[in-house]
């Protein structure tokens, strides 16, 4: 049987880190078994679910690189896509259970159930022990009932037997008899509940697996009861380990960023959040840590998901986002850093080739492309930002009796260059500069290096001179020595 995998998520909101992880997950298994994914879009909430969410989830999962094959916007053979579109499936389905015995229309009012529920709580005995006074009910009587315009629900006959399933994370898992009682299927609205519909639609949907987050643990004994009660095959289970903050804590909104979209609009690369989010839950055979997605569908393992909660930390996305940003070409690396640099920066009157060239560079000192601004101070400032300590330590750069023979040389140098019609050093002009101040000048050691650097750009430590000052321009280095 060919393999399907659905991703399911409810459009209540922006496309989640977990969530992410989950349909990557998704994905990666369909990809592996040379299968199918699918994405199904659960808005059966009506009050929380906007379609502007939707559009905003479906855009961040391609962002992601998780191209699904059939879906809303996608339609195979199993649509709608979409489980608004798919309520008459349900109610069907619902009545079917009714008339097959396995779910019957329950009468009681809001105010009995609360009744209900105080009872239990004084007897201490968990409150859907009391949820079945309907089970027995005469059908014929209720749907004369119904027929009159009474409110009700359908609630599933709990079988009250023991259900075990192999959960490919957590292995055999067992659900005492006692751990639900009989639950909703259908509500008063007429608006059928997530549990119901998901298990119809995998099975309509001919889902071979089920990938989802750990919360979602508990729902499958109820999601079992009703696959037994359909006639339907079980698929395979797997519930993702928790995503959680150093508070070990659930991941969320105090965390920090947990929606796919602020790292999109944050410029972080999509294969470099892959990348994090795939190792938090799964482990590679080979224990390479930097991967693209695509590299690593052939040896995408069930076995190797992680049970343990996994440890979400911005600071190690940010590294690995570094080391996608290194593997970029030249071309990419360029429309790709652009973007983060603000409109009005000199950055952008530059030629094409110095751009590649200085990014280049500079890649290796930054893990977002945010952080350039600072580091390209050195090469369009007159006087680069320094702190208090270093502000001093220039001061007495400049006061050493070679800075100034140092300094009197290099502007010359550099304003012969410019009368040539240069308009950056070459790196042989800087090496020639140095070996001049060495030989000539007899400067040497820290006075030459730290007095060309002071010279040529008023910081007292920071990138290699070699390469930063065939980037700058002769006007700008000119203007240092004013
Ligand atoms: N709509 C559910 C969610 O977003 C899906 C759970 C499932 O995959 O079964 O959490």
């Amino acid at each position: 049987m060919s393999v399907r995998v659905r991703f399911a998520p409810s459009p209540t909101g922006y496309l989640h880190i977990g969530g992410a992880r989950t349909a990557l997950y998704c994905y990666l298994i369909a990809k592996a078994k040379g299968g199918q994914f699918v994405l199904r879009i659960e808005d059966t909430d009506q009050e929380r679910s906007k379609p502007e969410y939707e559009t905003a989830m479906i855009d961040d999962i391609h962002w992601c690189g998780l191209d699904y094959h059939e879906g809303p916007d996608k339609p195979g053979d199993v649509g709608p896509y979409r489980q608004s579109e798919r309520m008459e499936l349900y109610k069907e389905l619902a009545w079917k259970l009714v008339d097959e015995g396995h779910a019957y229309p329950c009468f009681l009012s809001s105010e009995q159930l609360e009744e209900l529920t105080e009872k239990a709580n004084t007897e201490k005995i968990a409150p859907h022990a009391y949820h079945g006074q309907f089970r027995d009910y005469d059908l014929a009587e209720a749907k004369k009932r119904i027929d009159k315009g009474e409110e009700f629900v359908i609630r599933f006959k709990n079988p009250n037997k023991k259900y075990t399933f192999k959960d490919l994370v957590r292995g055999e898992v067992t659900f005492p008899e006692d751990m639900v009682g009989d639950f909703v299927i259908l509500r008063s609205n007429g608006m059928p509940v997530y549990n119901f519909c998901c298990v119809v639609d995998d099975w309509k949907m001919k889902m071979t697996h089920v990938i989802r987050a750990e919360e979602h643990l508990n729902n499958t004994v109820r999601q079992l009861m009703i696959y037994e009660a359909l006639g339907a095959p079980t698929p395979e289970f797997a519930h993702c380990s928790l995503l959680v903050g150093e508070d070990r804590q659930k991941l969320s909104k105090r965390h920090g960023a947990t929606s796919v979209s602020q790292y999109r609009d944050q410029n972080y690369l999509p294969q470099a959040l892959m990348n994090y989010l795939c190792l938090l839950g799964w482990s590679h055979p080979e224990e390479k840590d930097i991967f693209k997605v695509d590299e690593i569908v052939e040896m995408f393992d069930l076995n190797r998901f992680i049970k343990s909660p996994a440890l979400y930390d911005i600071a190690k996305l940010n590294f690995f986002n570094g080391q996608h940003l290194r593997l970029l070409t030249g071309d990419e690396l360029l429309s790709y850093c652009e973007r983060s640099i603000p409109t009005d920066h000199s950055f952008h009157g530059q030629e094409k080739e110095w751009k590649i060239r200085a990014l280049e560079f500079f890649k290796e000192k930054v893990n977002l492309p945010s952080e350039l601004d600072e580091h390209f101070e050195v090469l369009f400032n007159t006087e680069p930002r320094l702190n208090e300590a270093d502000t001093e330590e220039l001061k007495d750069i400049l006061s050493w009796e070679t800075t100034p023979v140092i300094q009197s040389y290099l502007k010359e140098e550099l304003t012969k260059l410019k009368e040539s019609g240069v308009e950056y050093p070459s790196e042989e002009n800087f090496s020639e500069w140095t070996n001049h101040i060495k030989k000539e000048l007899k400067v040497k050691g820290k006075p030459l290096f730290k007095g060309m650097r002071a010279a040529l750009t008023k910081m007292t430590q920071g990138p290699d001179l070699k390469i930063v000052i065939p980037l700058t321009k002769i006007d700008l280095l000119i203007t240092r020595f004013q």
